[in-house]
């Protein structure tokens, strides 16, 4: 019998998508697996199809051929127990801005049903627990990434999926953000990640995919 950890958590077969009635190929048979505990960075520059091959891997976005799993299913009928093990970082930050950061979480972990204890060790983790009762829109750029970071790691999601969660920040911030994806890739979290940065990808994957054109 196959282990599990050779099972690809995450799989993508021949995608196609095509914006404004096919003019723009954004993907093109774009195929690529993920095994469990694995961290793969997607590098392309802005423009190349990043954003919309994690959103059609997670369901948000309809594709226009080929075939994604995530957890062993169809990315287009995931279900409320599969969306509980994945954890995402979008480019939108997600966030309530006239929220404090406790209070966004707050919302959070009631959705995901945790306990209220879960805020105070997961706003420390990223550092904000002292601005956690500061609205959103007072954070800079950094803490608001940091928030969504934490956000995404509420209810310790098994693969985790990060649109380029770096992009724009200061390198005090983004080796934050790395020493926290290591400790995760420590414990065996799937991660799946976007960037453009070529010294991110090296230093951050066990195995890099481009995506050009
Ligand atoms: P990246 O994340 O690598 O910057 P995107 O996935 O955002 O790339 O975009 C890939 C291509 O698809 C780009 O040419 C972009 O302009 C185009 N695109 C993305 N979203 C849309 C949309 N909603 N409508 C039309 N074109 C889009």
């Amino acid at each position: 019998m196959q282990n599990d950890s050779f099972k690809p958590l995450i799989k993508a077969e021949n995608i196609k998508k095509y914006y404004k009635n096919g003019e723009i190929k954004a993907l093109d048979d774009v195929s690529l697996e993920i095994k469990k505990g694995e961290v793969v960075v997607i590098i392309g520059p802005s423009g190349s199809g990043k954003t919309t091959l994690i959103r059609i891997l997670l369901g948000l976005l309809k594709k226009d051929g080929g075939s994604s799993y995530v957890l062993g299913n169809d990315s287009g009928q995931l279900s409320d127990d599969t969306y509980a093990q994945i954890g995402m970082m979008l480019d939108e930050a997600g966030l309530y801005d006239r929220l404090s950061c406790i209070d966004n979480l707050d919302i959070y972990r009631r959705l995901y049903q945790l306990p209220y204890n879960v805020i105070e060790p997961a706003l420390r983790r990223v550092s904000l627990y002292d601005s956690r009762q500061k609205a959103v829109i007072k954070l800079s750029k950094g803490m608001k990434q940091r928030l969504s970071f934490a956000r995404a790691l509420l209810h310790e999601p098994r693969v985790l999926f990060l649109d380029e969660p770096t992009s724009g920040l200061d390198p005090a911030t983004t080796s934050n953000i790395h020493e926290l994806l290591f400790e995760l890739k420590e414990k065996g979290v799937t991660i799946f990640l976007t960037t453009h940065d070529m010294e991110e990808a090296t230093r951050l994957c066990d195995r890099v995919a481009f995506l050009n054109e």
